[in-house]
């Protein structure tokens, strides 16, 4: 052991009597004084903030890699077939959002975020483009059934799952999922039912609104790790949605007379003319605003929190024919491509295309049902052939139809 007067500090050699305090060392005969731990307390903080600004500016989003709106819309384009204005309002959005996240925190404009509501038939690709947004970003996306949710205290959902799923989506690692996006299906499923919603408790309906608001807002919000319902044991992990980008799509069936009696005329609704009856829909969903939602019964608060409106355009026959086809893993392509890793070259005669189109429309199934029709067709081909010598197959019409007719689609109308 030194003698006391001899002690020294290891470091800069100062001894004992000149320092507050000399700290040993715990495994030999070293020293430290009090001016050279405050000398290096004072590195390592300035080392610690450096690190964390570079791991900030890591975190930080790059606009320069961000795709351009542009970019987005024909990243789309290969995907989805039409909804040009859908594909547009997207496209801005998402690019906006990556603006937000950008955004220097000093700044002091503050760009509010844009969430979205798309409103389309079923079947006519909302999901599809939320799905294909999702493959083009690098943030955690996840998509949501609004159908799920019921108030707190009542048997469903708690609106905080919601963003449960978004957590799993981003690994649980909050800050990631606190820049992601969420897509929530059939948000026209909790429109308040009839005018007066003080009559009876609305379960499904204003209460659950009540409760998107907040997550709509940005707020912190306590999200169940597992989902479903909160309960007493299970450790919440608080979110802040400030920055969560929410696009919310939904059918909103009959909403175009709400906007025509808006547009102070009436849908030509009683005629017998199929396609007449299209068109006047078409047109009138084109036109739909904010006050609409609100006829249909969501509170103005949450159409305030969602102030991009967009529409999606019904799916005609040529535009069914194009969903067909013409995606990269459109249906046919994906027949087209099984067939091929059996070696054989699969095609379709076109008046094939267009039975199973006309199937689709006659049956009112829309593009959702192009996949169930193809496949009962090609059903018997993909059972035999593999075991055959066969390198090449067309699905002509009249095949189609007697796969059809086997299949039980009632096709008494084909000529
Ligand atoms: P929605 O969410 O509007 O009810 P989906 O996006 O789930 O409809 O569409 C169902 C299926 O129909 C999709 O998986 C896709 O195969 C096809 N589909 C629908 N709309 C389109 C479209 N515009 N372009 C290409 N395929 C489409």
């Amino acid at each position: 052991m030194a003698k006391k007067n001899s002690i020294k500090c290891s470091f800069c050699g100062r001894p004992s009597d000149m320092s507050e305090v000399l700290v040993p060392s715990a495994i030999d005969e070293t020293y430290i004084c009090a001016e050279c731990i405050d000398q290096i307390h004072e590195m390592l903080g300035e080392y610690r903030s450096d690190a964390q600004e570079k791991a900030k500016a890591e975190a930080a989003t790059d606009l320069d890699k961000v795709p351009r709106p542009r970019e987005i819309n024909e990243f789309l384009d290969q995907y989805v077939i039409g909804q040009n204005s859908a594909k547009k309002y997207l496209s801005v959005a998402v690019y906006n959002h990556y603006k937000r996240l950008a955004q220097n925190a000093a700044d002091d404009v503050d760009i509010e975020k844009s969430n979205i509501i798309l409103v389309g038939r079923t079947g006519t690709g909302k999901t599809l483009l939320a799905k294909t947004i999702a493959r083009l970003l690098d943030v955690p996306f996840t998509i949501v059934d609004a159908t799920v949710l019921t108030e707190a205290g009542y048997v469903g959902e708690d609106i905080e799952s919601l963003l449960t799923r978004l957590l799993q989506a981003a690994d649980y690692n909050v800050e990631k999922a606190e820049k992601g996006i969420v897509f929530i299906d059939e948000i026209d499923k909790i429109a308040r039912k009839g005018d007066n919603p003080s009559i009876t408790r609305d379960v499904s309906g204003e209460g659950v609104q009540q409760g998107l608001l907040k997550l709509l807002e940005g707020s912190i919000v306590n999200v169940p790790p597992q989902g479903g319902r909160k309960h007493p044991e299970q450790k919440m992990i608080p979110v802040n949605t400030k920055n969560i980008l929410f696009i919310c799509g939904g059918a909103f069936d009959g909403i175009e007379r709400k906007i025509a009696q808006r547009l102070n005329t009436h849908v030509v609704g009683y005629s017998t003319d199929a396609a007449r009856q299209r068109i006047q829909r078409d047109n009138y969903l084109q036109y739909i605003a904010p006050q609409d939602l609100k006829s249909f019964g969501l509170i103005p608060e949450i159409i305030g929190r969602l102030p991009i409106l967009t529409h999606l355009d019904p799916l005609d026959r040529d535009a069914l024919l194009r969903v067909l086809t013409e995606p990269k893993n459109a249906i046919v392509r994906q027949y087209e491509k099984l067939f091929a890793m059996d070696n054989v070259k699969l095609t379709f005669a076109p008046e094939a295309l267009e039975l199973i189109v006309d199937k689709a429309i006659e049956f009112k199934l829309g593009a959702r049902g192009l996949r169930s029709i193809v496949e009962s067709i090609m059903i018997d081909a993909m059972y035999e052939i593999p075991s055959t010598d066969i390198k090449s197959f067309e699905v002509t019409k009249d095949y189609a139809i007697e796969k059809l007719r086997a299949a039980n689609f009632d096709t008494s109308i084909i000529k």
